[in-house]
């Protein structure tokens, strides 16, 4: 196949992809903007007009601009790669009397940092002029760019070593190198799902065991009942950042935990607390983080050995620009031009991570009875964060993983029923 076909077919599926997400995004505000002031009947009596009209204005702030983000960064995209510009920095850096190895990682740090640095002013306002306007930031500008620093540093030094022993095992491991390499990144995976908990988001947050009182009382006897065992449930000092609230699940063996964010705590009557505990217990009994963890292994062997098919086909490395194969190319090429050739397996993600919302739903209100309070924390959660209420199902059926707050609030309807 010529080059310049396999280049036309990449711009076909990049303006396919555009035009196909933002009239999404378009009919989803259309679809907001339609219902006027008119309160969805779930929340009558419990969501305000002006919050509703504040969930509104949120959505669609953040929908306008997404449009014009995501307009820039493709026009960005599509400039670097037509321009030539991703195989002129390649043979640039190649000038410089580097090792093979060292070579290539520098060529992908510095094609990341520029994409970095083009995002940057985008997360900027994103925070500092939509978050703010909403009430939502509480970050300082100081913080941003401490936080931005110390995820450069982190970035670098858990990827550099892991670039080097992949060059590693693409140069000396022969043909089955793909293999080799698939096992040398889950590993590196597994390393930093473990120290996720304990060592790396401690840099950027404050995780405290939760206080002793009824609250934690409640939380244990709930997890004793459930046969959850856990290290702790911690509670995080997300408002450092940001007034948005949640709740997740993290680690695996022992730094496996349970995180409240402040927000939460502080937003959520007990009994509607322990409602989201039951529901996050619901993913640990149900296996999800097991079976989303060997999902993404096959993935990542898939993507291996798709690296290993296309390091054998220069033309494909000739449409973007390059001379021809070459590992950093590739992982660069992966990185940031697959988009195109993958939106339209998105939805199956969002669908099975869907289906695991309303499992550890499902799975809160049969051994807990606490129906009624998960629905009002949820319903509490969507108000404090100003979600919107009402998706175009579409729009929903593509990006969201998870189900809307009115599909939720049926199906526990549907349970207790
Ligand atoms: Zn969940």
């Amino acid at each position: 196949m010529e080059p310049k076909i396999i280049l036309m077919l990449y711009i076909v599926l990049f303006v396919l992809e555009y035009l196909w997400e933002r009239f999404l995004g378009i009919i989803n505000m259309r679809y907001v903007l339609s219902r006027g002031e008119l309160i969805p009947d779930f929340v009558q009596g419990i969501i305000t007009p002006e919050e509703y009209r504040k969930s509104i204005k949120y959505t669609l702030t953040k929908e306008k601009f997404g449009i014009i983000a995501n307009t820039a960064s493709s026009i960005f995209l599509l400039l670097l790669i037509l321009s030539g510009f991703l195989g002129f920095m390649d043979s640039l850096i190649s000038g410089f009397k580097f090792d093979r190895y060292t070579y290539g990682v520098i060529y992908i740090l510095f094609i990341v940092l520029i994409f970095r640095l083009f995002a940057l002013p985008f997360s900027l306002y994103g925070q500092f002029s939509i978050e703010e306007r909403f009430g939502f930031n509480k970050m300082t500008l100081g913080l941003f760019f401490v936080d931005l620093l110390k995820s450069l540093v982190l970035s670098a030094i858990l990827f550099i070593p892991l670039l080097y022993l992949l060059f590693f095992f693409m140069d000396k491991a022969g043909n089955f190198w793909w293999f080799y390499a698939f096992g040398i990144f889950t590993l590196v995976q597994f390393f930093i799902m473990f120290l996720y908990p304990t060592v790396i988001a401690p840099l950027f947050n404050k995780f405290t065991p939760l206080e002793e009182g009824t609250l934690r009382d409640r939380i244990f006897t709930l997890a004793e009942k459930l046969g959850f065992r856990t290290k702790g449930i911690y509670k995080m000092d997300g408002s450092r950042r940001s007034g948005h609230s949640n709740a997740y699940f993290t680690g695996i063996g022992k730094s496996k935990r349970i995180v409240l964010y402040d927000t939460l705590i502080d937003s959520l009557k007990e009994e509607e607390l322990v409602a989201v505990l039951a529901h996050e217990i619901g993913h640990e009994k149900k296996h999800h983080i097991k079976k989303e963890l060997v999902l993404s292994l096959i993935g990542s062997l898939a993507g291996f050995f798709i690296i290993s098919l296309l390091l054998q086909f220069p033309p494909f490395f000739k449409a973007f620009g390059f001379t021809g194969p070459s590992f950093h190319a590739v992982l660069i090429l992966l990185m940031f031009c697959s988009g195109p050739f993958t939106f339209f397996i998105k939805p199956v993600f969002s669908i099975l991570s869907r289906k695991y919302e309303y499992e550890a739903d499902r799975f809160a209100v049969t051994s807990t009875d606490a129906a009624e309070s998960l629905k009002s924390a949820l319903i509490s959660l969507h108000k404090n964060n100003s979600g919107n209420l009402t998706p175009h199902p579409l729009y929903s059926f593509y990006y969201y993983s998870h189900p809307t707050l009115a599909e939720r609030v049926r199906a526990i309807e549907n349970v207790t029923q």
